[in-house]
């Protein structure tokens, strides 16, 4: 028989007389006259239901062998007039033990018994079968297919530009080295310097979704070593004002995705997200400083904000506009890259966007400078070495046009999203300081 013809969950529509379904038996319970095995399939859960008293030899028999996590095949009649609350069920004509599963599993599938985050990640795979945790990401898939149909349908190519960097883009000790060929390599921390010269190369609109790296020691609930980011580049923009549009846009049409095509995975975390609406509200360096200081809150002028600022800052923006969703932008030059563009006729600010959704940061992006002469001077100013940036820099002498763009982080973004408490519950294997594996 083939090995499965219907998920679980289209076995209650469907209009075939004969379903297989399979997967794992979710539990049984044998009772005097029925015995109940719960098939659980990526979708959800389906009951077959064996009558004792009707059921063939074969039925009874195969069925009598089966143990949890058990991986089955079962062929059979979707059952009308049913007895299972909830999803579909079915009447077995022919059970199939594909596999056999050990009889106590490390965690509990049903969730019913706790496990600590630890022990959980430690036996990830099992973990990953509980049906609330499937759903995390079925919801993280949709999130980045809302995305990629946005910026597709915006005529942005997806491209793949390296991981593997012979010189690091903002230098510092974020960086994991790589020995390649005997010569010093870097993870990347950020696909930024090739994607604007993606633009150089005339590419116009892009985007790059893959894997950065931070070799960060750092334990907080929303940093991992290697996170995965959609980022996007966009050439002849007017200012950092016109990205922040596309950042909107493409923000909201990812939660309406899930929206509409995930409303059983919310509905089994039991999150109802609202959808910010667009345009996002927009909070200015150096105003800030002085929406802070009405808050109690002093920054010396032209320091970065820091965690607590940007606690205040989110309660502010709540309750003037009522909202999760905003932006920053004119983030001092001093605390950000080389190559930022900074406002022509006031430099000390660059037009540096971070989006800020749930009182936590998800993107950093903006304007970059695309003007030679005004890039060396900002590597200069920098500290950093000319030379060693040449690769990035000389093709800026060829004509590059105005162009900017942002980088959202897929893990933090999905945590703020479903209001989780750390970002290891939305990334499937994650690696953090202390965890390499599995
Ligand atoms: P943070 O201040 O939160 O450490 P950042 O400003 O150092 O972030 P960026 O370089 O701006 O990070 O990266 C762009 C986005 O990628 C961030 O806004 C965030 O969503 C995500 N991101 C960055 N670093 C991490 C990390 N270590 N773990 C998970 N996501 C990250
Ligand atoms: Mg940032």
């Amino acid at each position: 028989m083939l090995k499965r013809t219907h998920y679980t969950d289209e076995v209650e529509t469907t209009e075939a007389g004969t379903v297989v379904l399979s997967g794992w038996v979710h539990d049984i319970k044998d009772l005097a006259r029925t015995r109940f095995i719960w098939l659980r399939d990526r979708q959800g859960i389906a009951q077959v239901t064996i009558v004792k008293s009707t059921a063939t030899p074969e039925i009874l028999e195969s069925s009598q062998q089966l143990g949890r996590e058990d991986v089955i095949s079962v062929e059979g009649t979707p059952v009308t007039e049913r007895i299972a609350k909830v999803g579909g069920e079915i009447t077995p004509t022919k059970i199939e033990l594909i596999v056999r599963a050990q009889s106590v599993t490390p965690l509990d599938v049903s969730g019913k018994i706790e496990s600590n985050l630890d022990a959980r990640l430690d036996w990830r795979v099992i973990d990953l079968r509980r049906r609330e945790n499937l759903a995390i990401f079925q919801i993280q898939s949709k999130l980045v297919e809302g995305m990629v149909e946005y910026l597709s349908g915006k005529g942005y190519l997806q491209v793949f530009t390296p991981c593997l960097l012979g010189g690091t883009s903002e230098g510092g000790a974020e960086v994991f080295k790589v020995d390649y060929f005997g010569r010093e390599a870097f993870l990347r921390q950020d696909p930024q310097l090739h994607r604007q010269l993606c633009i150089a190369a005339g590419f116009d609109r892009i985007y790059d979704l893959g894997p950065n790296w931070r070799a960060e020691a750092s334990h907080t609930p929303r940093h991992l070593c290697e996170h995965r980011g959609m980022a996007v580049e966009f050439g002849f923009m007017n200012d950092e004002t016109d990205m922040m549009r596309v950042e909107e846009e493409l923000i909201v049409a990812a939660m309406r995705k899930v929206r509409d095509e995930c409303s059983h995975e919310l509905e089994i975390l039991q999150v109802n997200p609202e959808i910010p609406s667009a345009p996002f509200p927009e909070m200015r360096f150096p105003e800030i400083y002085r929406i802070l200081e009405e808050h109690g809150k002093k920054l010396p002028y032209g320091s970065d904000i820091d965690k607590e600022g940007e606690t205040l800052l989110c309660e502010h923006v709540r309750e003037k506009y009522k909202t999760d969703a905003f932006f920053i932008n004119r983030f001092p030059f001093a605390v950000k890259p080389f190559y930022v563009m900074r406002v022509d006729d006031e430099p000390q600010w660059a037009r540096s966007v971070d989006f800020v959704y749930k009182d936590l940061e998800q993107s950093s992006g903006g304007q970059r400078e695309h003007r030679y002469e005004k890039i060396m001077d900002q590597l200069k100013e920098k500290g950093m070495k000319p030379e060693t940036m040449e690769w990035f820099t000389e093709p800026f002498k060829f004509g590059v046009p105005p162009h900017g763009g942002f980088c959202l982080g897929i893990e933090r973004f999905t945590m703020s999203f479903l209001g989780k408490e750390n970002i290891r519950e939305t990334t499937i294997f994650p690696r953090t300081p202390e965890r390499l594996l599995p």
